[in-house]
């Protein structure tokens, strides 16, 4: 691991870990790595299959019969089931909620524990996820937990959904996000919640280039601290 460079980015929906991730990874020449795929990625075949998400029954007796790969570049990132892209299906408000109940399940997090290791293992890495600097890279160069209040998060993931042409409203939006936050950090198996040496960044009120500078530079000075890159 320790010939690679880790950057684990986590914090809750909405504070824009993805975009910032991604855009860091590109001009840095990092893989990016969207964890959150892959929890939807588990909660769409659940659906998909007639199972309720917190079905602890269903969603781990489909476990096995799930291949989920991940193809990642600087920029986008492709997941795959089974052989099939479903990149482009997991991004509904309804896949979000499923998300959240399915990575509760500890055989679901253990699930894809090993595809997510295994990534950081081969690649300079920037990961965005919940519990990637406390659980699936403890020993990431830099943690980052980047956060925002819940209704600057709402605001920016219904800009987002509009754009997208999904039909809903700012309140369903901040409802939702509401209870993924207190889902994901009140969960048994790996909560959300800031690793002990990870670094807070709060973006509220920032715009996408302030959020991206102030990470830009967090990095930028690990690396000309003498480590690698
Ligand atoms: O990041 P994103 O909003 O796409 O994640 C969807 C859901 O997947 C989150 O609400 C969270 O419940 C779960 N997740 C997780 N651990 C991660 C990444 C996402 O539990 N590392």
């Amino acid at each position: 691991m320790k010939n690679r460079l880790a950057v684990a980015i986590d914090g809750p929906s909405g504070a824009g870990k993805s975009t910032i991730a991604k855009l860091l990874a590109q001009e840095l020449g990092f893989l990016y790595v969207d964890t959150g795929a892959l929890y939807r990625a588990i909660g769409y075949e659940v659906i998909k299959r007639g199972g309720k998400p917190d079905d602890a029954e269903f969603v781990t007796g489909l476990l096995p019969e799930l291949n989920v790969e991940l193809k990642c570049g600087s920029g986008a990132q492709f997941v795959f089931v089974n052989g099939c892209d479903v990149s482009d299906l997991i991004r509904s408000p309804e896949v979000s909620m499923a998300a959240s109940a399915v990575s509760a399940m500890p055989e679901v997090r253990r699930f894809l524990f090993n595809l997510q290791r295994d990534t950081a293992l081969k690649n300079d890495v920037i990961m965005d996820g919940r519990d990637i600097g406390t659980v699936v890279l403890p020993d990431a160069d830099i943690k980052i937990f980047l956060t925002a209040s819940v209704e600057d998060r709402a605001r920016r993931r219904f800009a987002e959904l509009i754009q997208k042409g999904v039909e809903t409203s700012y309140t369903d939006v901040l409802d939702d996000m509401k209870k993924r936050d207190y889902n994901d950090s009140h969960r048994k198996t790996a909560p959300l919640k800031a690793a002990h040496d990870a670094i807070k960044v709060d973006t509220t009120g920032n715009t996408l280039e302030q959020s991206v500078n102030i990470l830009k530079e967090l990095i930028l000075n690990f690396i000309s601290n003498g480590k690698k890159k």
